[in-house]
Order: C-alpha cells, then structure tokens, then sequence
C-alpha cells in the first residue's frame, strides 16, 4: 500500500477478531498489522512503530494493560485504543493508559472507525488525555506463580522492551521499584490486583 492513512496495529488473542478488523481497516485505506499478544506487540513495534495501536485488554501472556502503559511510557505519540468485551460505555476504564475506548461486542463499530479516523487528523495528533510521564508505574496484573509457588510478575521494560521475570513480595500493595534484568534501568511499576474483571474460568 503506497500511502496509508496511518500503520495500525491490532492486538488480540482472538484470531478472527485479528483477521476481521485487519480485512476492514484494509478496506479502508489503512495498513495493518496483528499480534496475539503483548509480548508479540512489543516485537512489532520495535520492528516498526505503527501510528495507532488497537489492543485487547485481556489476553494471556503480557495482557492489553501492561502493552498500553509501556506504550505510553516508550513511546508516548503512538494514539492507541483500548477494546474489551469487559468494560461497558465509550469512557476509558480507570488505569487504562489510551486515547480512546471500544466495547468489544456492542455492535457499534462505527463508533471505533470514527474514533480512528479522528486520530488520522492532524489537529487532533497530539495525545490529549495522557502525556508522556517518565513517573507513570507500568502497570502489570498477577499472572501466575514460578515452579516454587512464588506469585511473580513478568515485567516489560519500557527502554530496551525486553522482559524479565519478577516474584512478588506478597504484601505488596502500591508502586514498587525494580531493576531491568537485561539493560539495568530502573523500572516503578503497579500490580493490578482487581482490574481484571473476568472471572476465572473464563481465562486462559
Ligand atoms: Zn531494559
């Protein structure tokens, strides 16, 4: 495609859900790429770094979450919309680092093509609700415990986006600081210990 109208990324586990919104943006004028999750993301963006990014909330592996507020941290002019069949309404939900917010499943994707296009006008380029804070926590859900039953995160770091492995003191309750493993800058991150509103058998 000779002249996008802008590089999308779309983010989801859902295959099809990849495959349909990448066909329609197509369609549209725009060039697409897919990831099935966070981790996979990163890999794309530091391949390239698209223009807007659409992404899942809740995924296995690095979740829509902890991809966003890397995002914004690394790389603050990407607009980026968060989609989830969790949240109800146009309104961003809180901890939520994006620009714009779709309900997944409301029949009303006109709402999310609208919410594109206006991101492609330059008067409206510049993020509004979110500018770059170097002091924003990288949010991160609990996902899971190490083969000694450790609870542990995996944090991305928002410099070298590369990931490390870190088990959590289980009192912690607010911002905490730790090292990248790989390039040693100095990460704060969050947990998040009730953002997920899925209940446990409908995750993965
Ligand atoms: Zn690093």
């Amino acid at each position: 495609m000779p002249n996008p109208k802008a590089r999308l990324l779309i983010v989801d586990d859902d295959p099809l859900v990849c495959k349909s919104m990448s066909t329609i943006f197509t369609v549209l004028g725009y060039a697409t790429r897919t990831a099935p999750n966070g981790f996979s993301a990163l890999n794309a963006i530091r391949d390239e770094a698209p223009d807007i990014i659409l992404s899942d909330l809740n995924m296995p592996g690095m979740s829509g979450f902890e991809l966003l507020s890397v995002v914004r941290r690394r790389f603050p002019s990407i607009r980026v919309v968060a989609m989830s069949g969790a949240f109800e309404g146009k309104s961003i939900p809180a901890g939520v680092a994006a620009d714009a917010f779709y309900e997944k499943g409301s029949h009303r994707p006109h709402l999310l093509l609208a919410a594109i296009e206006a991101m492609t006008r330059p008067q409206e380029s510049q993020p509004a609700h979110f500018p770059a804070r170097s002091d924003a926590p990288i949010w991160i859900p609990t996902n899971g415990h190490d083969p000694s039953g450790e609870p542990y995160v995996t944090i991305s770091c928002p410099e070298c986006l590369r990931t490390f492995p870190q088990v959590l003191d289980k009192n912690a309750r607010s911002a905490l600081n730790t090292t990248c493993a790989h390039c040693s800058n100095s990460i704060q991150y969050a947990i998040v210990h009730s953002m997920d509103p899925l209940p446990t058998a409908a995750r993965q």
